[in-house]
């Protein structure tokens, strides 16, 4: 191997870059927008054959090994014409996995994937250890395994990562939920994405471990089906019997394994039920790394997450504001809603997933005093809700739908931000869209 075609020139095709170059290989970086300068200067400076703004398919067709950025489909033209030369498309993450022996930790799902790896991470660092995140948050796997100084990777992966892996090996593999979405990108069949999310579990041996939601009806069917080698390590809301963590009738989270770990569920730092799934997840992954359960407990009392996630902005006149702009899709949104103990304005839209609305109306109906639909259109939105909350009201941009909403909420109420859709109709993006939000929230 020695000619590496590198496609997209983000955080995961630059640290690509940099890895196959310091291993003797001639990468050559190709990205068919405009490569942004930080990743320009590095290609530059490390001596880096890029082209930008094209993709010089001749050249990339004669390479040894193509990495391609997630974000790039299977279905591209390019990508089709080279896994029909036979030339190996993989993706970043397992191009990164052939370069390291440490212990490597993944987490996956449908929601939940920063947060649960940030609190692992949190978890670990607290207790001393050597470990860094990687994979969709932070910096790229094979950034990071060139110089190889962590003990311990904790690795995001979304599903078009994992589309590119074959032979990569996790120690500690977590699959959180599995919920429709993406779903544009795989011929709108939930099988097929169901069999993505798990492939976070090739590989596996008799001695890793597997850590899954033992409440997620979708996974307990696969697992069905499959003969999976590893050890397996439930996590459930609802069940206790078999579980390796569950949450007893004192409301406290029980870890089996030993020495047994038992903590309040009020004492974690982030609130609402899928928080606590997540902590399950953290929990038994740091047990399994031998991290002593004081630093667990205390881990997991003290971790703040990043923006976005069910962020307290701030009370204005009683009024509680609430940045949940990372909720795209409607699981997402059914947590934050469930989370929610005072009447709640609710703003929601953007552009919608293919998205079933149904599973939210008992608890709209339970909690939401009225809504404010954020994007172009919402006509979707408004038919779904229309039966059950009387005032819902339409805005166009961030400043309005909080404008409105401060209107239509009383003292003691909640203004929740869960859009339960993609953020491009109206914004960049959704970190774009949430801090629109602060903003206007802080101006009112
Ligand atoms: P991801 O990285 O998978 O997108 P995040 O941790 O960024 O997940 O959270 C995305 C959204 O999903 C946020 O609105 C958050 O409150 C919500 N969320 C977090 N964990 C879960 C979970 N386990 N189940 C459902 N929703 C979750």
């Amino acid at each position: 191997m020695k000619n590496i075609a590198i496609l997209g020139a983000g955080e995961s095709g630059v640290g690509a870059a940099l890895l196959a170059k310091a291993k003797g290989m001639v990468p050559f970086v190709s990205d068919k927008g405009e490569i942004k300068m930080p990743f320009r200067q590095e290609l530059e400076r490390n001596a880096i054959e890029f082209e930008s703004g094209v993709h010089s398919d001749a050249r990339i067709l004669a390479a040894d090994l193509i990495i391609k950025s997630p974000g790039i489909p299977d279905k591209a033209l390019l990508v089709v014409a080279a896994r029909a030369k036979g030339i190996p498309v993989i993706s970043e993450i397992e191009f990164a996995g052939r370069y390291t022996n440490k212990k490597i930790v993944c987490v996956t799902g449908s929601n939940g994937k920063t947060t649960t790896t940030l609190w692992i991470t949190h978890i670990l660092k607290s207790a001393g250890k050597n470990v860094v995140e990687a994979g969709n948050i932070g910096q790229s796997l094979a950034r990071l395994v060139i110089a190889d100084e962590a003990d311990i990777y904790v690795v995001e992966l979304s599903s078009f990562q994992l589309d590119g892996m074959y032979d990569f090996k996790a120690d500690i593999s977590i699959l959180l939920n599995i919920t429709p979405d993406h779903l544009d990108r795989y011929d709108y069949e939930m099988q097929n994405y169901v069999d993505s999310k798990f492939r976070v579990i090739q590989n596996l041996t008799e001695q890793d471990w597997f850590i899954y939601n033992a409440d997620d009806e979708i996974i307990l069917k696969e697992i069905e089906k499959r003969n999976i080698k590893a050890q397996m390590a439930p996590f459930s809301l609802e069940k206790t019997e078999g579980m390796t963590a569950f949450v007893d009738n004192n409301n406290q989270i029980n870890i089996n394994l030993k020495p047994k770990f038992i903590m309040s569920i009020h004492d974690l730092s982030l609130k609402g039920k899928h928080n606590v799934q997540n902590s399950m997840a953290s929990g038994i992954a740091t047990k399994l790394l031998d991290i002593r359960k004081e630093n667990i407990r205390e881990s997991l009392a003290d971790f703040k997450n990043v923006e976005h996630r069910l962020e307290f902005v701030a009370k204005v006149n009683g009024i509680e504001f609430i940045n949940d702009s990372k909720a795209t899709n409607v699981n997402s949104a059914w947590f934050a809603l469930e989370s929610m103990s005072q009447p709640t304005v609710w703003i929601v839209g953007g552009v919608d997933k293919g998205n079933d609305y149904e599973t939210l109306l008992p608890l709209v109906k339970d909690k939401v005093k009225a809504i404010v639909c954020l994007g172009v259109d919402n006509a979707k939105i408004i038919e779904a809700f229309s039966g059950v909350i009387e005032v819902i009201v339409e805005a166009q941009s961030a400043m309005e739908a909080v404008g409105l909403s401060y209107q239509l909420a009383k003292q003691n109420d909640v203004v929740l931000l869960s859009p339960a859709c993609a953020s491009f109709d109206l914004f960049e993006s959704y970190e774009d869209r949430g801090k629109q939000f602060k903003a206007g929230v802080r101006a009112l």
